[in-house]
């Protein structure tokens, strides 16, 4: 394995860490180190190092600039009862950045180096960590093209690097549900595009669809398959479930969705509680008919942010309909508990997907 190496921030360098207590919000702080490594076509990965934080020089021709060739992850540490730091299925991370990286025409990397990397990052990084219930320390890694050039290419050279930063609870004020509007006008992906990479484009293109949703009132926007605009795919940057009767359903990976860990780890589990759960495609229609006949219990989004977005109402060819009363469904309350409780180290995990770093 090539050696990472540190460079430490000074004391004058160092911000403060976070305050217990005081709220934290996402994304906005960052901690004092940063992981980078670069590559060069034909040399590979090179040059691993942990500096103090500081801002990129990139050439203002980088390609990344121009036609968007990025891929991201995020995942989250977190801070146990007994002041150990634990990472949640970090590996599925790096193994999706490697699929989304070939996606993009960019270069793998190696998931047991870059896993190694994160936890000497994190073990330096460790009172970043916060103590506060809820409150975990957000991981970002990024993959860009920095090679100058302005024709449209695959670029020869690219930066890799991990940041972190604090981050509070999802849910400060309580585990609440979240009001939703179907979008018909606009598309997040289509079969053969990038819907299944975790890249930049998509979240651009996301962007307007999110700005009319807020203007009329609501958190976040589902979105509908691109071709027949019939079947329900995603949740702003989350997957979807729907607990219809005593079946939980949630679309297939078909390419035009983010293969979430969240989503895995609750397929995972109501298999494993013996629920009926299904990978299948689901209109609007059938869910809103499963709605008006009494038999659609719950719909709920997962994510790592969030782990559980229970849906509280749902805007649909301009009417709007209300689930499970607005309230938090008794399904969504046990996955969000039970994801929880493992990730926070407070239930025992019986699938091995917590990994203490520190
Ligand atoms: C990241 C992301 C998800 C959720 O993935 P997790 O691994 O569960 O965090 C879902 N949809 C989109 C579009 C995403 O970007």
């Amino acid at each position: 394995m090539m050696e990472i190496r540190l460079t430490k921030a000074s004391p004058k360098e160092m911000k403060p860490k976070p305050v217990p207590g005081v709220e934290l919000g996402f994304g906005r702080t960052f901690t004092d180190h940063i992981f980078l490594m670069d590559y060069q076509k034909g040399k590979g990965w090179k040059n691993p190092r942990i500096e103090p934080y500081h801002p990129l020089s990139l050439d203002p021709g980088a390609l990344v600039l121009h036609y968007g060739q990025e891929v991201f992850e995020g995942l989250k540490a977190y801070r146990w009862p007994n002041g150990e730091i634990c990472l949640f299925r970090a590996r599925m991370n790096f193994e999706r950045m490697n699929r989304s990286a070939r996606r993009l025409c960019m270069p793998e990397l190696d998931v047991d180096f870059v896993l190694e990397a994160l936890r000497q990052l994190i073990r330096l990084e460790k009172d970043w960590v916060p103590t506060t219930p809820g409150a975990s320390l957000y991981i970002r890694p990024n993959m860009i093209a920095t090679e100058a050039a302005l024709g449209v290419q695959v670029s020869k050279k690219f930066l890799f690097y991990i940041m972190l930063g604090p981050v509070g609870a999802y849910y400060p004020q309580g585990f609440n549900p979240v009001d939703i509007y179907v979008t018909e006008k606009f598309i997040r992906a289509a079969r053969g595009g990038l819907g299944e990479a975790k890249t930049l484009a998509n979240y651009a293109a996301s962007l307007l669809a999110g700005e009319e949703a807020h203007e009329l009132g609501y958190t976040q926007v589902l979105w509908l398959d691109a071709i027949e605009r019939k079947y329900a795919e995603e949740v702003g940057t989350s997957n979807i479930f729907f607990y219809i009767s005593d079946e939980l359903i949630t679309p297939p990976l078909d390419g035009t969705i983010l293969p979430g860990i969240t989503r895995d780890s609750v397929l995972h589990i109501s298999r494993r509680w013996e629920m009926k759960v299904f990978e299948r495609r689901i209109s609007l229609d059938e869910v809103i008919s499963a709605l008006e006949s009494g038999k659609l219990k719950e719909i709920f989004a997962s994510g790592t942010a969030a782990v559980i977005s229970p849906v509280g109402k749902l805007a649909y060819h301009g009417k709007t309909y209300v689930i499970n009363n607005g309230k938090v469904g008794p399904l969504a309350q046990k996955l969000y508990d039970h994801i929880m409780g493992i990730q926070y180290g407070k239930i025992k995990d019986p699938y091995g997907w917590m990994e203490r770093v520190a």
